[in-house]
This record gives C-alpha cells, sequence and structure tokens, in this order.
C-alpha cells in the first residue's frame, strides 16, 4: 500500500490487486473502506477478493497479469508483496527449537532453548508479558531493535526481560496511520471520530478489555496507550465510554 501510495502520478496507471475484500482490513472494515476510498480519490484502482495466479510477458517482459477469474490486467511493471517465511531452514536439525512455520522459540531474554545461542526480529516468537502473551511474533522494526538490545544485555550478562508492545506506523498521502498493541482475536471495535475523514481512534476490544488502538491524526493517543499497555493498566470499554476526547494522558497519570 505504500508503494501504490507512491506511484501514482509516477506511473501510467496503479492497480491494487489482493485477495481481502478491503486494502489494510486488518484495522477493521471501516477504516478498510476509508483508505480504499483515500487511494480511490488519488487514482489508485483495485481488484480485491482477487488472487494473481500468473505473469505473461513478451521478449524477457512482463505485459500482463492473470488474475483467478481469468481477467487479464495490461502491466509494464508488477511488484510483488506476498506473505513472508522466516529463512530459518538452516537451522533444521540444529536442535534449536522452532515452530512448524520456521520461527525460533526464545524466553523473555531472547535466549534459545540452546545455552548460549540467541535470536531476535522477525524469525523469533517470544513472551509478550504486558499484553499476557505466550508465544507471539511481531514483525515490526522497533521490536527488532528492542529484541537486539534484550539479546546483547543478557549476552553481556545483564538480565533485562523484555517488556515493550507493538508500535507501528506507516504514511500513505502525507496521512499517518498508527498501531500500537496486538489486536489478533479481538472481538469488538469501538471507534471516536470519523473514519471517511481519517481523524479517528479505533479501539480493539478482547472479553471487554483494550488490547490495540489504531489512529489517524489523532496524537499522542497510541503512543500514550503504548505506555498503558507497557503500565498495565487495563483499560475497559466503560473507560472508553467515559473519555470522548481521547485524553488518556491525564488518565495514566491519574
Ligand atoms: C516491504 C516491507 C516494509 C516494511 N515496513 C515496515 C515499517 O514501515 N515499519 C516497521 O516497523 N517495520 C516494517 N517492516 C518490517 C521490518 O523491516 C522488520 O521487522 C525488520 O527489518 C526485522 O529486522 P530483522 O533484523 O529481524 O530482520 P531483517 O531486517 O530481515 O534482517 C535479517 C538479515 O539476515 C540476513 N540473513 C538471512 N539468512 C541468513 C544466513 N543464513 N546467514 C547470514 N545472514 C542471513 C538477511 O539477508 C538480512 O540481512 C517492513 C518489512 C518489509 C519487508
Amino acid at each position: 500500500m505504500e508503494l501504490a501510495a507512491f506511484l501514482p502520478g509516477r506511473a501510467r496507471s496503479v492497480t491494487v490487486v489482493g485477495s481481502t475484500p478491503a486494502p489494510l482490513v486488518q484495522f477493521g472494515p471501516e477504516i478498510g473502506s476509508a483508505m480504499r476510498k483515500l487511494f480511490e480519490s488519488k487514482g489508485v484502482q483495485f481488484k480485491l477478493q482477487a488472487k494473481l495466479v500468473s505473469l505473461i510477458g513478451e521478449n524477457g517482459r512482463v505485459t500482463h497479469a492473470v488474475l483467478g477469474d481469468g481477467s487479464q490486467l495490461v502491466a509494464e511493471t508488477i511488484l510483488v508483496g506476498i506473505g513472508v517465511v522466516p529463512a530459518t531452514a538452516f537451522l533444521k536439525d540444529s536442535g534449536i527449537e522452532m515452530n512448524p512455520q520456521g520461527f525460533v522459540k526464545v524466553d523473555a531474554t531472547m535466549k534459545t532453548n540452546v545455552d548460549d545461542v540467541y535470536a531476535a526480529g522477525d524469525i523469533v516468537t517470544f513472551p509478550m508479558a504486558a499484553l499476557e502473551l505466550d508465544n507471539v511474533n511481531i514483525q515490526h522494526w522497533q521490536m527488532a531493535h528492542k529484541h537486539g538490545n534484550v539479546a546483547g544485555a543478557a549476552i553481556a550478562g545483564i538480565a533485562k526481560p523484555i517488556d515493550t508492545v507493538p508500535f507501528f506506523w506507516t504514511m500513505v498521502f502525507g496521512k499517518s496511520i498508527r498501531y500500537t498493541g496486538y489486536g489478533g482475536g479481538h472481538d469488538d471495535v469501538v471507534i471516536h471520530g470519523i473514519v471517511d475523514d481519517l481523524q479517528f481512534v479505533a479501539y480493539y476490544l478482547k472479553k471487554g478489555k483494550v488490547i490495540a488502538v489504531a489512529s489517524m491524526g489523532r496524537d499522542p493517543v497510541c503512543a500514550v496507550f503504548a505506555q498503558i499497555f507497557i503500565a498495565r493498566k487495563p483499560v475497559t470499554k466503560a473507560d472508553i465510554e467515559s473519555n470522548p476526547n481521547d485524553d488518556w494522558t491525564s488518565w495514566l497519570s491519574a
């Protein structure tokens, strides 16, 4: 989506092909739909709930992308970003514990099950105490940075169990969406503000408790919420409803 936001005005036309019903749908259908409208207002076209199945070319250059329904898109350049897998095949048979997807399991000091072997970053699953998650894989720059810091300290003999929460942001067309927490398995979403105006805070809840927050144009809500997660201060739906202005800075210090 960052590339699709970069290309209008540089490419003759831009079409995003995706398998989901809306772009960035992990933020929920309302935000996905608002993002789609933003991109469409800049000339980006969408083929959603679609699948790229093959490419057709001529003289060593691509000419068409073929979709699952048999339709073809004329294309001079195709950028493909379909999933990621950890490059850990070389660890097979090493004795280092990995899950079936190839992620390396580490403890809170980033140590694997093998003495003196540490792992960090995108390839690991690790315990995230602040959000009560046991083996979680988070692929964010900030997280990899923190992992390296904790692993380095452990190797130097300084016990410093990891205590951080994910914080992520992206920029499209000069608009920034921020996200903190881990929204996997959320069963409720409360939105303050107007999503179509790209001025909102979305609270993702699980069993009545906020587990993640996304925002646009409403700083510093996500940054403050990262601190709330670290401080282990549970925030409920009633807390959100009694805070219509999303002033969590004074709530945190209360
Ligand atoms: C397209 C894209 C956009 C992203 N955008 C964002 C973003 O906006 N914000 C954000 O926070 N995060 C973003 N990320 C995620 C972020 O880049 C990763 O979380 C971060 O780089 C992970 O760091 P790492 O050190 O674990 O792995 P990497 O940065 O992938 O580094 C691993 C290194 O190990 C090397 N390597 C692999 N196997 C071996 C081997 N056998 N021997 C020696 N070397 C090896 C690789 O070549 C690589 O250099 C993005 C990722 C991608 C792919």
